[in-house]
């Protein structure tokens, strides 16, 4: 179980025609008909199946006869087609080792063509289990016509359209690069995750840049609701940058000042346990007794003034809408309960009984193959199929 890349470089033309005509298919089929795929890419003389069976071999596509002969992309083959978009784009030429793999992600290095070397995010919201509030089972039964392609391609964009946005605004995030389908391309932060520091010159410097973040960010509207330990990374010079924003609300959000508290309270804990710092347990509990460690005052969220809506236009720019954010809102921690209504989406789940959700697949990348490309593989991989990948050495 890896994110083999190998079969990227051979799949020739007819192979992604075919690949994008099933991808095109899941639309609005959860299994998509054999000769749909077939009308869709339109080769002669019965190509299709020929490519399909090619693409079974690799593991791009997955097999289902149980209601009609369909086809599904698996994540590799979604995972080939963001790869070979951003490839012909010309903004990766190289896959590297993995170096991080969440519940709803893989991370990995990847390459420029000038070497540049950035991170590469797949999204696979629906994988194991959404952050949800409610339980996988109730999300399966009331929301299972959003198809992982759907939301893992809306979590990208919108960590895409954020990084963006935040980036423009000043706060330490790493540089958006591009954004394919479920694939958000961003620049390699140096340093580590908090949670793997064991020691720093200044806990309490750092410690008031983070919750100065939390406050920021509330200010221009936004609250992250998944700060902690994980997704703040911290350099040698103690430099802080925060990463992972596809849960992130506005201020405006009925829960919200529950979730920046809670943004608030991760922070405090940690570097109270972690770092010995003292803290006021809530605005009106103060321990004397540990007030020689100088106090980070605890923001209040009553008093901060926000700017709501200011970070919209931005957001928008990069193609991410309110229609999305309320989307995907509803499905990933931080977000709405799910709405009591039968909207007409919850109509066209009932017609399809046989839509789930994708569990653990064996195309998922577990650990990587770096790209050990000979010149000759190369000279195949450009003439078939555009991609130009550098040698890896
Ligand atoms: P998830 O949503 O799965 O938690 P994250 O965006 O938090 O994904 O990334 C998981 C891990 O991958 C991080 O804890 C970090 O170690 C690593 N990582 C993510 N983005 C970067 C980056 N831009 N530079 C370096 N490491 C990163
Ligand atoms: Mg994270």
């Amino acid at each position: 179980m890896k994110l083999d890349v190998d079969a990227l470089r051979y799949l020739s033309k007819d192979d992604f025609r075919v690949l994008t005509a099933v991808e095109m298919g899941m639309r609005n089929h959860e299994i998509v008909p054999a000769e749909l795929v077939d009308r869709i890419a339109g080769l002669k003389h019965g190509g299709t199946y020929k490519v399909l069976k090619n693409l079974l071999k690799h593991k791009l596509v997955h097999h289902d006869s149980s209601k009609y002969d369909g086809f599904r992309l698996t994540y590799l083959g979604y995972d080939f087609l963001a790869i070979k978009a951003l490839v012909n784009r010309g903004v990766v030429a190289a896959v590297g080792r993995q170096i991080g793999v969440g519940k709803e992600s893989d991370i990995f290095e990847v390459a420029a063509e000038d070497g540049t070397i950035m991170v590469m995010k797949l999204h696979r919201l629906g994988r194991v289990s959404f952050r949800a509030v409610k339980s996988k089972r109730d999300y399966l039964k009331h929301r299972s016509s959003y198809n992982w392609l759907y939301l893992s391609r809306l979590a990208a964009l919108k960590e895409y359209a954020f990084m963006k946005a935040l980036g423009e605004h000043g706060f330490p995030v790493p540089d958006a690069v591009d954004c394919n389908r479920h694939c958000v391309v961003m620049s390699l932060v140096q340093g580590y995750p908090l949670v793997q520091v064991k020691q720093l010159q200044n806990p309490d410097e750092v410690l008031e840049t983070i919750v100065g973040l939390v406050v920021r960010l509330a200010e221009h509207g936004l609250i992250h609701c998944d700060f902690n330990e994980f997704n703040i990374m911290i350099d040698d010079n103690e430099q802080v940058t925060m990463i992972d924003f596809p849960q992130m609300v506005s201020v405006s959000h009925r829960n919200a000042k529950m979730y920046f508290d809670r943004d608030v309270e991760c922070i405090f804990k940690f570097f109270s346990k972690r770092f010995n710092l003292s803290y006021q347990e809530s605005e009106d509990e103060y321990d004397e007794t540990e007030a020689d460690v100088e106090e980070i005052e605890r923001p209040s969220f009553s008093s901060i003034a926000k700017t709501t809506g200011f970070l919209d236009k931005e957001l928008s720019a990069s193609g991410f809408t309110r229609k999305d954010q309320d989307d995907i809102e509803k499905f990933i921690e931080g977000g709405t309960e799910q709405k009591d209504t039968t909207s007409s989406d919850d109509e066209e789940l009932e017609d399809q009984e046989h839509t789930h959700i994708e569990a653990t697949d064996d195309s998922v990348a577990e650990n990587i193959d770096f790209l050990d490309l000979e010149d000759q593989k190369q000279e195949d991989a450009a003439a078939s199929c555009n991609v130009s990948i550098q040698n890896e050495d």
